[in-house]
């Protein structure tokens, strides 16, 4: 792929940079971005994906828009109300870039979906709002073969990691939560409150994350940090990185998984 003379003038200040370069920016323009949730976190995500000329851009989320999400899901607007989030979010996507192929999904990912919607994502961006899809992403996301950029927030505290959990030294998702959230589906910002600059910083964060996954083997920028958790307090406020273990005995990951035995060798 080659960028034109108008995509080369869109992108100057990436391609200028040395850890991005052209060599980078084609990478992100042939990149495919699932991102899961097009919430607060989902929201300024896709806004940086969008601007930094990710070239395909798969959105997923059942649910609409509502006048309490405007505090922080910066992309939509009053007259968004009421519209599948999926939709709108792809509405802005071309408003903003006429150049990316942006594709609504309005759905909730099951185990009957997950693997068909993921399949061919070069990076899946996870920004959902419970445990039980949190948990089937990244079991799915192992299964593929797909790296996972997970972003997560509550209250003023924030979590961006990205996992490689098919690979054989690197944990999952699983491997630091456990299984004891699968049958869990908690929104806890209806009921604990959630500041929006908060998941401004944890979504931008997240996309920034995505992006060096994406430029792994093509610009100096692309170095994932596989398996280490960022945890941000936004009170304090500070950004500590903390390593995850992969666990022996994680049923996803783990040598003893079951699901390896699917996997093609
Ligand atoms: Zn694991």
């Amino acid at each position: 792929m080659s960028l034109s003379p108008e995509r080369l003038q869109r992108f100057a200040r990436h391609i200028v940079l040395p850890e991005v370069g052209g060599a980078g920016q084609v990478g992100l323009a042939e990149a495919h971005v699932v991102l899961v949730g097009c919430g607060g976190i989902g929201s300024p995500a896709l806004q940086y994906l969008a601007a930094a000329g990710i070239g395909r851009l798969t959105l997923i989320d059942d649910d609409t828009v509502d006048v309490s999400n405007l505090q922080r899901q910066t992309i939509y607007t009053p007259s968004d109300i009421g519209k599948p989030k999926a939709e709108a979010a792809a509405e802005w996507v071309r408003r903003f870039d006429l150049g990316l192929e942006v594709l609504p999904t309005v759905t909730r990912l099951g185990g009957d979906n997950a693997a068909e919607i993921l399949s061919g994502a070069s990076v899946v961006l996870d920004g959902c709002d419970n445990f039980a899809t949190r948990l089937l992403v990244s079991d799915s996301c192992v299964k593929l073969g797909i790296p996972l950029t997970s972003g997560a927030v509550g209250r003023f505290q924030g979590q961006v990691a990205n996992f490689a959990g098919h690979l054989p030294e690197q944990p999952c998702y699983r491997c630091f939560v456990g299984d004891a959230f699968d049958a869990q589906d908690c929104d806890t910002c209806a009921a604990d409150g959630v500041l929006g600059a908060m998941v401004g910083m944890v979504g931008t964060f997240a996309a920034m994350h995505a992006m060096r996954v994406l430029l792994e083997g093509k610009a100096a920028l692309g170095v994932p940090q596989y398996g280490t958790l960022h945890l941000i307090d936004g009170m304090a406020p500070s950004l500590r990185p903390l390593r995850i273990a992969k666990d022996p005995g994680c049923r996803t990951c783990g040598t003893a998984a079951p699901v390896q035995a699917d996997l093609p060798s």
